[in-house]
């Protein structure tokens, strides 16, 4: 995404595009780890942009209420923010280091499930959370059993 893409979208989403903003939009753009928030922080600032851990936070909300961050907050861990969105992607999540992978959503509409009985509700979404092992984590796991 070029810097003018990232400012236009800034824009349309009704934010000003100050340099913190356009910077972790930047950052967003270029992870594809679902990043932390201490890593957006480590990220922009290795850019050369002063951010404090407030205005990181803020940031990120701001992009998450403006649509574009998504916000990917699973029980026990930590909040992570990815600027994917607008499709239905799920994500696959290790167990042990919390390595987080996009994979395609196999029907690409939401809501990709449906409930035996929908109780009258009007669903437009299913929260689909693949948990695993990571291949990585996976090799301790075999090593700490044979141990
Ligand atoms: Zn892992
Ligand atoms: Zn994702
Ligand atoms: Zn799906």
């Amino acid at each position: 995404m070029t810097r003018a893409t990232i400012e236009e979208r800034l824009r349309g989403a009704g934010l000003r595009a100050t340099a913190p903003r356009v910077a972790v939009l930047e950052v967003l753009a270029e992870s594809h780890d679902h990043p932390r928030v201490d890593q957006v922080i480590e990220r922009v600032r290795t850019r050369g942009v002063m951010i404090s851990t407030q205005a990181a936070y803020d940031v990120c909300e701001a992009l998450h209420r403006g649509a574009l961050a998504r916000r990917i907050a699973l029980a026990g861990g930590p909040v992570r923010y990815e600027a994917r969105v607008g499709d239905n992607h799920h994500h696959l999540v290790c167990r042990d280091c919390g390595l987080t992978v996009d994979v395609d959503c196999a029907r690409g509409e939401a809501p990709c499930l449906e409930p035996e009985s929908a109780h009258g509700f009007a669903l437009d979404e299913a929260e689909v959370t693949y948990w695993g092992l990571c291949p990585t984590c996976q090799i301790h796991d075999d090593r700490r059993a044979t141990a």
